[in-house]
């Protein structure tokens, strides 16, 4: 079992990570802000209640984020792990997870935490803004999300490392050297299990 936790600012690569650890392991990339983008997309009652806060770069509320995860986490394809990326991103969602996975008595097998500069961050989600546009990747909400980021969910980083399992990632490098890092840390984490 494989139970991997991304945790880093927008625009660190945390998405393009994911899928290719998911990939090479065989375990699910749940991201929450693509959950919530089919959900946008799909027009499910979760999507239009989730929308405006989304496009302002908000967080969605706890309690519905929770839920979601609570829901996802317990689906068949995730009985051998997963690469859970967005979640948490504050710490009464951070509370939540550890309680679910203790009582699943899943824990988690590694915190990996991508570093990058602010300023690399911001120009990373400016591209893609142009290159996506995606509707959140706006100069205020990009702001916003940023502010949001620092304020709610970058103390997450000192929980995670007082439990002993975290690893930082130096981000700023091509996406193949920043995936051979991580493929070595996971095995790092077999060789230890
Ligand atoms: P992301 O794709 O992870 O950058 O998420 C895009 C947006 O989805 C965020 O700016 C939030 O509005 C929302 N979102 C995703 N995950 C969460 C979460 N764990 N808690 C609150 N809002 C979230």
């Amino acid at each position: 079992m494989l139970n991997v936790l991304l945790l880093g600012p927008q625009g660190a690569g945390k998405g393009t990570q994911g899928k290719l650890i998911s990939g090479e392991n065989g375990i699910p990339h749940i991201a929450t802000g693509d959950i919530l983008r089919a959900a946008m997309a799909a027009g499910t009652e979760l999507g239009r209640k989730v929308k405006p806060i989304y496009d302002a770069g908000g967080l969605v509320p706890d309690d519905i984020m929770i839920e979601l995860i609570r829901e996802r986490l317990c689906a068949d394809d995730a009985a051998n792990g997963f690469v859970l990326d967005g979640f948490p991103r504050t710490a009464v969602q951070a509370e939540a997870l550890d309680e679910m996975l203790d009582e699943i008595g899943r824990p988690l097998s590694v915190v990996l935490e991508f570093q990058l500069p602010e300023e690399v961050s911001i120009e990373r989600l400016t591209l893609r803004a142009q290159e996506e546009g995606r509707a959140d990747d706006t100069p205020e909400s990009i702001r916003n999300r940023l502010r949001l980021y620092h304020e709610q969910t970058e103390p997450l980083i000192e929980h995670y490392r007082a439990r002993g399992n975290l690893v930082g990632v130096p981000a700023n490098r091509p996406i193949e050297e920043v995936f051979e890092e991580i493929q070595r840390a996971l095995e790092q984490v077999a060789v230890r299990r």
